[in-house]
């Protein structure tokens, strides 16, 4: 008899973007006419810059020459990437990370599920609603929860509501917590967090012993300049943090892979006799088990965005998508919705008009103005009555989306 994983059966059967495929393809199929816009799933429409396309060019040359061949690399990353990442990312913001304290890998989305590998299952565990839903099933997974109740959230897991009230940044727990997820700039609801927000944050990780893992994947969309990009900006979080990244949002990398996680050396975790024991340790030797590095080429790649040509090529890309971001922002205000985000994230969060809930404005919107957004709920309880759109688009869907949304409102 093989014996499964039974945390995998409390996962919920109608999971947010399956279930928004099959309404698309059922009303694709039924309006075969029908030109239908995606504004849902937070992926990338632009290809890769010159800059990058070069990089990784030359690097297939070097892995196709006997002298410059290269078999297995470092599972923590090559060394020009992670030199490039500590100096531009990190002591060029006048953060003092050093290259060793960063874990080059293949997604982000890995490495947030990944690092629940090193951790404990006594961990009391925080999370965001509305929320990016790794976080919630891949501690699911790990066997952290009971079961979901009918509104989604599960049993065991302390969630942090976010609404209009506080601008969807949560408040601190209420009650004692071990492990907290934050991310900003956020998705789903486009919203950030203050060198304030933050701080209160980091004293309350290191005044109850806590750990935050903090998701910067948008971080490169901020434009403005008082927001903090990374958390070791906030004095002490070296403490208490740990910060993941990836260049899947920044230079168009979702389908070629490469991110990256910074575990600072003076972390420490608690064993079960008392002992302290160091966090950065543990991740290399998880990620040196179970992980044999990215890819030279995509590596590559990725160091390229740090060259001049590069720079300025990601900075096109994000106006690009944020210019975007801002029409939708002004276009649905002017259409008379509440909007929230699109100024410092490639996210628009919307509250449904006149009481239509997440599902019936998903509808609502493919049927009448074949525009595929995000229902709010499908991120938690607390993203009832909302709706996310993606900037990542083109310029004339994001015009004509626009132009169909304003026509069935
Ligand atoms: C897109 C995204 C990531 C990036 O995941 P990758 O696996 O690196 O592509 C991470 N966190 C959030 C919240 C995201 O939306």
């Amino acid at each position: 008899m093989v014996h499964i994983n039974h945390h995998y059966l409390k996962l919920r059967a109608g999971y947010l973007f399956p279930e928004i495929a099959r309404r698309v393809n059922a009303f694709a199929q039924a309006n075969p006419q029908a030109r239908i816009i995606r504004m849902g799933i937070g992926d990338v429409t632009e290809p890769l810059t010159p800059a990058i396309t070069k990089a990784m060019h030359e690097a297939v040359d070097e892995m196709a020459q006997r002298s410059s061949f290269k078999g297995y690399g470092p599972e923590q990353g090559y060394g020009f990437l992670r030199e490039a990442v500590a100096e531009q990312d990190f002591r060029a913001r006048g953060v003092d990370i050093s290259a060793d304290e960063i874990f080059i890998s293949d997604g982000s989305k890995c490495d947030t599920g990944n690092i629940l590998d090193i951790f404990g299952c006594d961990n009391r565990i925080a999370i965001s609603d509305p929320v990016y839903p790794v976080y919630v099933d891949t501690n699911v997974m790990a066997g952290h929860t009971g079961p979901a109740d009918e509104s989604g959230r599960f049993e065991g897991l302390v969630y942090l509501v976010g609404n209009e009230a506080n601008g969807f940044v949560p408040e601190l727990p209420s009650e004692p917590v071990d492990l907290i997820y934050l991310c900003y700039p956020n998705n789903p609801t486009g919203t950030v967090a203050s060198r304030e927000t933050l701080a209160r944050w980091v004293q309350y990780a290191k005044a109850s012993n806590a750990l935050i893992l903090f998701d910067a994947a948008y971080e490169a969309f901020i434009s403005d300049p008082s927001i903090p990009h990374s958390i070791f900006e906030i004095e002490g979080a070296k403490d208490v943090a740990v910060e993941f990244r990836s260049f899947s949002k920044s230079i168009g990398f979702t389908g070629i892979r490469c991110a990256l996680t910074v575990v600072p050396k003076q972390l420490m975790g608690t064993a079960p006799g008392g002992e302290r024991v160091s966090i950065h340790q543990l991740w290399n030797r998880r990620q040196s088990t179970k992980f044999n590095g990215a890819s030279y080429v995509v590596q590559k790649g990725a160091a390229a965005a740090y060259t001049p040509e590069g720079r300025a090529e990601m900075r096109g890309l994000i106006e690009f998508y944020m210019n975007n971001a801002r029409l939708l922002r002004e276009g649905l205000t002017a259409a008379g919705l509440t909007v929230f985000g699109g100024v410092n994230a490639p996210y628009v969060w919307v509250r449904t008009p006149a009481g239509l809930g997440s599902w019936e404005f998903f509808d609502l919107l493919l049927s009448k103005a074949n525009v595929v957004g995000t229902p709010g709920s499908g991120f938690g309880a607390a993203g009832e009555g909302y709706f996310r759109l993606s900037a990542f688009n083109s310029l004339a869907n994001v015009q004509e989306a626009l132009q169909r949304i304003r026509g069935v409102l």
